[in-house]
């Protein structure tokens, strides 16, 4: 059961101050500045981390990509006995980013400079100064400080950030682009989801082949992703046409990242809502899509974890812009992650860890096709 003794309330007030959701009233008012927060012990973070491999279980092609397992590095960070999970998925289409690059910049983290877990600004401000890039490496520090001032408060996330855990959409269940019997064999188990996301970019004959293909075996709402598959605007828009009126929702990057006026022009004529998610790495590009695309796809490796894709989710909404949120093929524990926000999207696509065959991780559930949140601390998850 949740702790709601005034002792937990205060504990649970400053650290929802320090996550950012409340400007530091609370703290103010429960400490001078400086003095160590109340759950803070004085004793020193300490960060680990270990490579590993997700295998999934089929191999999956998106437009330019084929893979049959993806690596990653889980980092643990400690602090006075209690441990927090992250974990930084590194797919092929993260430019410069692997198993190496990753890990000699976590081998440049040093969070034994800080003794206070509940400074999530500060030190994840130092994470992210220490060099550009590296989003997928600082996300798996970032979910594991998260996992650790959850869990040293007693309260999911979820609850600390007031997010309404019956507000979870139902996620998407990605189908990659495959012959036309696989096509048949993965939409068949996609049966326990309601909404299904098709990859698509390739040539017209076989990005048409896979839809009709669907459509012979299924009648439910999909989602398309081109990424960027589609280089020429008009071929773009008749496209979107053609799949609107196939029960397609919504289209994700049908062109190339940086073609902003042609993107612009498409969403201004489409009939279903773009979303940019190559085109969307961060906090600072979600302005500049503003009457580009109609909403972003914040993926935690893209935006450096939970900390930044919180504003993002606040600027598109102050710009009037819709919000999903995906993810790669990782663990549980980074779609536990992902989860813990999704109470705030219009479209999720949160199934990573359910195109891998050795999850280490138990954590959200999908239950009849929905983003299920439970009440475990932190991030939501056991390791196996
Ligand atoms: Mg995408």
């Amino acid at each position: 059961m949740h702790d709601f003794s005034r002792r937990g309330f205060l504990k649970t007030s400053a650290a929802i101050a320090a996550l950012g959701a409340m400007p530091s009233i609370a703290t103010s008012c429960l400490r001078p500045t400086g003095t160590p927060h109340p759950a803070a012990k004085g004793g020193k973070l300490q960060m680990r981390f270990y490579h590993r491999e997700n295998e999934l279980a089929h191999t999956f092609t998106i437009s330019g990509f084929s893979r049959d397992v993806t690596q990653i590095i889980l980092v643990e960070i400690s602090y006075e006995g209690v441990t927090g999970y992250g974990e930084a998925a590194l797919p092929p289409y993260m430019a410069g980013q692997t198993v190496e690059t990753a890990t000699a910049f976590l081998n440049k983290v040093d969070l034994s400079r800080f003794d206070d877990p509940f400074m999530t600004d500060d030190i994840l401000e130092y994470v992210d100064a220490i060099e550009p890039g590296m989003s997928c490496a600082k996300c798996g520090v970032d979910i594991a400080l998260h996992d650790l001032i959850g869990k040293l408060c007693g309260l999911p996330l979820w609850r600390m950030w007031g997010y309404n855990p019956d507000k979870t959409p139902c996620t998407s269940f990605t189908i990659g682009m495959d012959s036309r019997e696989m096509i048949i064999q993965k939409t068949l188990e996609a049966e326990p989801y309601k909404i299904l996301k098709v990859k698509l970019g390739s040539t017209e004959e076989n990005d048409k082949m896979i839809i009709s293909t669907i459509r012979e075996v299924s009648g439910k709402p999909i989602v398309i992703d081109a990424n960027q598959g589609w280089k020429d605007k008009y071929y773009a828009l008749d496209m979107i046409h053609w799949l609107a009126e196939r029960g397609v929702k919504m289209i994700e990057q049908p062109m190339p990242k940086n073609v902003y006026d042609d993107m612009a022009w498409i969403t201004e004529q489409s009939p279903l809502p773009t979303y940019g998610d190559e085109s969307c790495q961060r906090l600072a590009d979600v302005a500049k899509l503003h009457g580009v695309f109609d909403g972003i796809n914040i993926k935690l490796i893209k935006c450096t974890g939970l900390r930044e894709a919180r504003k993002m989710i606040e600027t598109a909404r102050g710009l009037g812009m819709n919000v999903m949120i995906g993810c790669t093929t990782e663990t549980s524990c980074a779609t536990s992650a992902a989860a813990q926000i999704a109470p705030k999207v219009d479209f999720a696509d949160i199934d990573g860890n359910l195109l891998i065959s050795n999850d280490c991780f138990d954590g959200m559930k999908i239950v009849d096709g929905k983003i299920t949140l439970n009440d475990r601390p932190g991030i939501g998850v056991i390791k196996l």
